[in-house]
């Protein structure tokens, strides 16, 4: 058997009941085959690749919080420390209620490969819990993450291990943490990213998972001869990565015609409006059942169904396999020319394959959505030189970054020969330096 399939079947027997693990570790390591098998007896000896899907450290721990109405509630905390080869932990905080330790793990594998992307020295990591922060009072909110990083703040620091945000972790839940952490160990450091302006956060971190999305969604569209100005785009989700994703496809000439949430899905012909799903979604905490108020001649529809819309670009924006295969064979049918994802491996692994095998551009999460953990590293740069760059000067690095993962994927994928799989690109691109510095590092 090839070494590769050995550790898939060693993954899968080890960590049962973890298949978003799994499906993470499989779309890696097939693509990274072709290189593992030019290598394959070094590889095997040194254990390289049994190492990369351990993590380093995985830490689970009791948050226990208190309500308004001084019920008392427990849920689980947990941080993937899970490589540190090229630089400290760097990695966000979810906060759903459909997060496990398998899911964190997914999450933490590939953010090993999309930090390493951005050229950045950032290592893989990714937290979070099972608490729900909708429909919770300030109160609550500050209650749970007090506790949270009571516990967290034993095991991350500047140097060790920078959290971010993510799902259900925005700038509210990153101020109480960041205070919480000063407040126990009696430090001002930048320990957290996505901080407020007015305590170390950086200029155009916001925007930057949605505005980098865009910005290698041009650049991948341009070296494959099209242009994005004109293109009608859907948008899943209408969160944080989703807004700004739309805003700067709006920039750019492109028509976004949806969004989504957990409960439904809008359908806006004359384009969506951005201030007014800001409004909605940042300032009310609302629900999308409100854009109508907004945009009387827009469509709210229960359900899912983004996907059904004609249009040339599909950004997935909201979460984790939430485009399908029959997803995927309609927006084939109705022409889309390419996928590019927000949201972490929001494409099934078949929904994946039928889109490359039926010429859709198909740019995988790690590179498109690394526009995040890069603007997180340049205010980890900032917070240490104690300085504020401008709006611009961040957003400039920010589309220097995703144009260069954009070339890197690239030029990987054609390097093995895979010219135009991205997905194989990406992981390689991103392989080739941890492997490097974890071979200069010894056995550890
Ligand atoms: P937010 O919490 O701001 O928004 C998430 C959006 O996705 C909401 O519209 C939410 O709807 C929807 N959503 C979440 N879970 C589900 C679900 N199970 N089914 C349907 N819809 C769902 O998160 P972000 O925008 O920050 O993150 C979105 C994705 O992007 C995630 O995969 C995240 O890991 C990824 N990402 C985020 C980065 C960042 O900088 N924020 C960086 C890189 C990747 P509802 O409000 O109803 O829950």
């Amino acid at each position: 058997m090839s070494y590769v399939d050995e550790v898939l079947e060693k993954v899968v027997a080890k960590n049962p009941a973890e298949p978003e693990f799994h499906q993470a570790v499989k779309e890696v390591l097939e693509s990274l085959r072709v290189v593992v098998e030019a290598n394959e007896e070094k590889f095997r000896r040194d254990a390289l690749l049994e190492r990369l899907v351990e993590p380093e450290r995985q830490i689970k721990f009791r948050v226990p919080w208190v309500d308004d109405k001084g019920q008392v509630h427990v849920n689980t905390g947990y941080r993937v420390q899970f490589n540190s080869a090229i630089g400290p932990y760097k990695g966000g905080l979810r906060l759903h209620p459909s997060v496990n330790l398998g899911i964190i793990k997914f999450l933490g594998f590939e953010q090993i490969f999309k930090n390493s992307l951005t050229g950045l020295p950032i290592g893989g990591g990714k937290g979070g819990s099972d608490f729900d922060p909708k429909g919770k009072s300030d109160r609550e909110v500050m209650a749970f993450c007090q506790s949270f990083m009571t516990e967290l703040s034993k095991y991350i620091g500047a140097d060790e291990d920078v959290p971010a945000g993510d799902i259900g972790t925005g700038a509210r839940e990153i101020g109480y943490m960041f205070g919480q952490y000063k407040r126990i160990r009696g430090t001002y450091e930048g320990v957290l990213t996505g901080k407020g302006l007015s305590y170390g956060g950086s200029l155009a971190r916001t925007e930057a998972t949605g505005y980098g999305l865009l910005y290698l969604t041009e650049e991948l569209l341009k070296i494959n001869g099209k242009d994005i100005n004109g293109m009608t785009a859907v948008v899943s989700g209408s969160g944080n990565v989703a807004i700004y994703a739309v805003e700067k496809a709006q920039q750019l000439g492109a028509k976004v015609v949806t969004v989504s949430d957990s409960n439904g899905w809008v359908y806006d012909p004359e384009g969506i409006d951005v201030e007014a799903l800001k409004e909605i979604k940042e300032v009310n905490r609302a629900r999308l059942t409100e854009y109508r108020k907004y945009r009387p001649n827009s469509e709210y529809h229960e359900g899912r169904g983004v996907w059904s819309v004609k249009a040339d670009l599909a950004l997935p924006c909201a979460t984790q396999n939430e485009l399908h295969l029959e997803d995927a064979k309609q927006l084939v049918a109705n022409g889309c020319v390419a996928v590019c994802e927000g949201a972490n491996m929001p494409t099934t692994l078949e929904a994946t394959e039928y889109l490359q095998a039926n010429g859709v551009l198909f740019a995988p999460g790690k590179a498109a959505n690394a526009g995040g953990v890069a603007t997180s590293a340049l205010e980890m740069s900032q917070n240490s030189e104690r300085l504020s760059w401008s709006f611009e000067e961040v957003d400039e690095k920010l589309k220097e970054i995703m144009v260069n993962i954009c070339h890197n994927m690239d030029d990987a994928a054609k390097r093995y020969g895979m010219e135009g799989n991205y997905v194989a690109g990406a992981n390689i691109a991103g392989f080739e330096k941890v492997v490097d510095a974890m071979n200069a590092q010894g056995i550890v």
